[in-house]
């Protein structure tokens, strides 16, 4: 279902009022988690500001550590709702568990599939019925064709919404935290008519490389970023090291906007 070869022709994603897919960039930004009300209202003003047409804000946190900020689950989204709607942007985040699915379904645009759960095939299927869109990202090991055929899971249970995200691999180098892998944009574009864009937050961990990554995935046919923004990255319960601050995001979309079009 997700072949080129089966549709010709790019598939445009609806999240919303905003289209993903295409030549047009689409900037999708916010920080990793919700911490609290006046948090994601103060980011989500800042990047709406600076051009972001997406809001992202995690909920559920897949940690590496049980002992980590988990997320404030519900509460975290109806104030993602809340700014989201506030400011304009339709709304995502990541749901880790099918159980979830039903619920969320009331407060958000499109469900983020994270890269620990990218082969958690019964909560592919329980998101693919729900018919809505899904940022589907590459699991941190997974080949490009194990990645397209999670996307078939999803449209195989009744979504023909799948924008793919590239978030960097694992691989021997340790300098950045992941290891971006910008030639998986073309390849995918020439398997898949699915858009694909990219996280150059979590492929790095490393603020001052966020940007230079971004801006390579765009001159690679990214129809999409999403990046991690953070009000006092210096105080942010997950992912500080690697979130921007608005300032630096601001600069980023005028850099975005002086290679190609935007949403
Ligand atoms: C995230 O977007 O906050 C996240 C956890 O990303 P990934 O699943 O790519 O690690
Ligand atoms: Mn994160």
């Amino acid at each position: 279902l997700a072949s080129r070869e089966l549709k010709a022709e790019d598939t445009i994603v609806k999240v919303g009022n905003v289209k993903i897919g295409g030549n047009r960039v689409a900037l999708i930004a916010g920080p990793c988690a919700c911490e609290c009300r006046s948090q994601i209202m103060e980011i989500a003003a800042s990047v709406r500001e600076a051009g972001a047409v997406i809001l992202r804000g995690g909920a559920f946190k897949p940690r590496t550590s049980p002992y980590s900020f988990q997320g404030l689950g519900e509460e975290g989204l109806k104030y993602l709702r809340e700014a989201g709607d506030k400011y304009g942007m339709p709304v995502t985040t990541e749901v880790v568990s099918p159980r979830d699915v039903e619920m969320m379904k009331n407060y958000i645009d499109m469900f983020q599939i994270g890269a620990r759960n990218m082969q958690n095939f019964e909560l592919l299927k329980e998101v693919g019925k729900t018919g809505m869109p899904v940022l589907l990202k590459r699991g941190m090991s997974a080949t490009i064709e194990e990645w397209l055929m999670a996307a078939e899971y999803l449209m195989a249970n009744g979504t023909d919404q799948v924008v793919l995200c590239e978030r960097g691999i694992r691989t021997f180098e340790r300098a950045t935290r992941n290891t971006l892998d910008c030639s998986a944009i073309p390849v995918v574009q020439k398997l898949t008519h699915l858009p694909v864009i990219g996280d150059p937050s979590h492929a790095t961990g490393i603020r001052d490389m966020v940007s230079p990554m971004a801006l390579a995935l765009v001159a690679a046919g990214a129809s999409g970023l999403m990046v991690e923004v953070h009000n006092h990255p210096e105080k942010a319960l997950s992912d500080g090291p690697q979130s921007l601050y608005p300032s630096q995001f601001e600069k980023l979309v005028r850099d975005v906007q002086a290679l190609c079009p935007v949403v």
